[in-house]
């Protein structure tokens, strides 16, 4: 046994925060490595960390797991994520065997551990699983990081786990230390956390002390700027001068006749008037409202892929810009306009299908940058580049690797000179038009326009107001003057920021998920539907789709509504296929719901909202309200929606005593031809 002393040592720069939750009074040491500062954020007995060997047991693990990888010996049939779950030391005695004395000592190297050293420092480990977790969106060493993570979902880590954010991560428990390996979040790693304690009077475990130190670093509260609903200025363009409703208050439902258009209020509504027109304003759920920006910006668009993609955009966007700083319209008293100023947002009142669709599979889904909703700017063709903006770092200048050059992403305009010289209120002017210079991009940055120098995007915009949208679709153009006309020759459409909509419809058509779209555009980024990086998966059984952030857990959870389903459709000779919404936390759940943590789960339609670890009797609960809601027109009193789920189940309430009453009296059979006809 031979032992190489502290080879890394750590040294304190700026100030890391006292890492010194309770560790119940043990002696041991601790470091908390911050990958976004490539820093030390916290610390605890650092001279120790620095110089005291120990025995690191089975946290080496998934360094061994990863020379066995490296060394070509690996087979799927392995299993080995569920192996470094449990920590089975047979199968890992076996790798060991199974593997070239060579090849352990150049995997360990790889990650600068000695094979040799049975021992080894706290910082030495973190200098290794620096080096590891770099590598964690390696496919080839998946099953290390798979396992890592399912230690924590299931397995000898499992007392590590948060609620606030995915830990992956690895225990050691020996007779005399307890050692903690691990990361998090685990699908974008940001802290590394490394615990070594003396047990002292034997056995114990440092995980419960790595889930104190994770929850103080990722607080469950969605952040503020995180909204629920937003509201939105309606005919923005072009407000009424003539409406069928006085200044006030109106409910969700209200019909508007505005001029010529014709609209139901699709929130509460206020109602102003100011010189002369009527101003118009409503407040609507996020979801709602991404499904009138799909209608209004997508509706064209061919496939799921997509349609998703452009649904996490639009949310996005409607979440960054409504933070003070970013608003599209500060200081007028509402977050967005219904035009193309922000997103085009149509509130008709029968949605296509396929954008609902889209809503649902992603919904409460954003774009993270930095612990922030991103600046999810979209457009409709890039012309070949992307345009950068001063944003954010993710929105770069390049070549788009996904257009393509149609005639329908090319366009021409010609008009007179003295015409645009009118428009544009131009009195003085020259015979000079000319583009004066470029981006790189090729987009026209500065004019010469008839002797006044302009900025090309002013430029746009003023023809954009006063002559139309259409006219100058991009900056990216060339302009020729013949006699007395200017030609206009141009590819593409919109600013070019962020994501092109004919790329992304490119990229779906080539089978490309909106994970690999989102990623192509807004690079650096990630898909959650809070801060924590967790990202919704979905699993589909013939008749029910289960929505998830943790498959693994909720994968049972499907397998018994599909036999619940049946048994329950048969209590009421109604048919649903449902879908079923598990949160990662009662904190997501409620958010999401409104409604109090207390409450077991919410149904809508044949949707099911459910908060994590649901029981049994809430599963059959939920699914019957589902059943019910789907096969009625009625709106049916409270007491009868409830008391009829409950009394089928035999749950006791006061609704369900009334329910039972009326079963009891009438019948099941006519009971429930109630449900459809309306109660007597
Ligand atoms: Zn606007
Ligand atoms: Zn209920």
């Amino acid at each position: 046994m031979r032992f190489s002393l502290a080879l890394v040592c750590l040294a304190l720069s700026a100030a890391p925060r006292d890492l010194k939750p309770d560790f119940a009074g043990r002696s041991g040491s601790a470091l908390l490595f911050d990958l976004e500062t490539n820093a030390l954020a916290g610390v605890w007995n650092l001279p120790r960390a620095n110089t005291t060997p120990f025995r690191p047991g089975s946290v080496l693990k998934p360094f061994t797991l990863a020379a066995y990888i490296e060394a070509g010996l690996y087979r799927q049939s392995d299993k080995a994520p569920e192996r470094l779950a449990y920590s089975d030391n047979e199968y890992f005695d076996k790798l060991a065997t199974r593997m070239d004395k060579e090849d352990l000592t150049r995997g360990y190297a790889r990650f600068g551990l000695n094979q040799q050293a049975t021992t080894t420092t706290l910082a030495n480990l973190l200098a290794a699983a620096r080096r590891l977790i770099a590598r964690s969106r390696e496919e080839r060493l998946r099953p290390v990081f798979d396992g890592m993570e399912q230690a924590v979902e299931y397995g000898t880590a499992r007392l590590a786990a948060v609620s606030s954010t995915q830990v992956a991560g690895k225990t050691g428990t020996m007779r005399d230390s307890a050692v903690f390996l691990g990361y998090a979040p685990a699908s974008r790693p940001r802290y590394i956390l490394l615990i070594h304690l003396d047990s002292g009077s034997g056995g114990g475990d440092a995980a419960p002390f790595a889930a104190k130190i994770f929850a103080s670093l990722f607080s469950t509260a969605a952040p503020p700027d995180d909204p629920k609903s937003v509201s939105i200025r309606l005919f923005w363009q072009n407000p009424p001068s003539r409406l069928n409703l006085k200044p006030g208050h109106y409910p969700a439902g209200t019909p508007i006749e505005a001029n010529t258009s014709r609209l139901n209020a699709p929130g509460p509504l206020t109602v102003a008037l100011r010189d002369g027109h009527y101003l118009l304003t409503t407040q609507v759920p996020l979801e709602a409202y991404v499904a009138a920006v799909l209608e209004g910006e997508a509706a064209a668009f061919q496939h799921p892929a997509s349609l998703e993609a452009m649904a996490i955009a639009a949310r996005t966007y409607a979440a960054h810009f409504r933070v003070r700083n970013a608003r599209r319209h500060p200081e007028e008293g509402f977050d967005y306009c219904d035009t193309t100023h922000c997103q085009d947002a149509r509130f008709t009142a029968t949605k296509h299908q396929p954008l609902l669709d889209a809503v649902q599979a992603t919904e409460a889904e954003l774009l993270w940058f930095n612990g922030q909703p991103a600046a999810a700017y979209y457009h409709a063709d890039s012309g070949g580049w992307l345009e950068a903006s001063s944003d954010a770092p993710y929105l770069l200048q390049r070549r788009d690797p996904w257009w393509q050059d149609t005639p329908a992403s090319r366009w021409t305009w010609t008009i007179k000179a003295t015409q645009l010289a009118q428009a544009l209120n131009l009195t003085f002017i020259t015979q000079n038009f000319r583009v004066r210079d470029k981006d790189t991009s090729g987009r026209a940055r500065s004019l010469d326009v008839f002797g006044h120098p302009a900025e090309a995007a002013s430029f746009r915009m003023a023809i954009g107001r006063t002559m139309g949208w259409e006219k100058l679709p991009s900056r990216l153009f060339e302009v020729k003057r013949e006699g007395a006309m200017l030609t206009f020759t141009g590819r593409g459409r919109g600013h070019g920021i962020g994501m092109p909509q004919n790329s992304a419809e490119a990229m779906a058509a080539k089978g490309k998920t909106r994970e690999q779209i989102l990623a192509e555009y807004y690079p650096g980024t990630r898909i959650s539907p809070a801060a924590s990086g967790l990202s919704w998966r979905s699993l589909k059984s013939p008749r029910i789709t289960l929505y998830t952030t943790n498959l693994t857990r909720d994968k049972a959870l499907l397998a018994e509504a599909d036999r619940e389903l049946p048994l329950l459709e048969a209590l009421t000779g109604f048919k649903v296929n449902p879908t079923l919404r598990v949160f990662p936390t009662r904190e997501a759940f409620r958010d999401a719901t409104g409604i109090s943590t207390k409450v077991q789960g919410a149904t809508r339609g044949r949707d099911i909202k459910l908060p994590p670890n649901p029981s049994l009797a809430t599963l059959r609960h939920e699914l019957l309200h589902a059943i019910l809601e789907s096969n009625t027109k009625i709106s049916h009193p409270e007491w009868f929606r409830e008391g009829l789920v409950q009394a089928l189940l035999n749950e006791k309430s006061p609704e369900s005593d009334r329910a039972a009453k009326l079963i009891y009296l009438h019948g099941k059979k006519h009971t429930i031809s109630y449900w459809i006809n309306g109660l007597p």
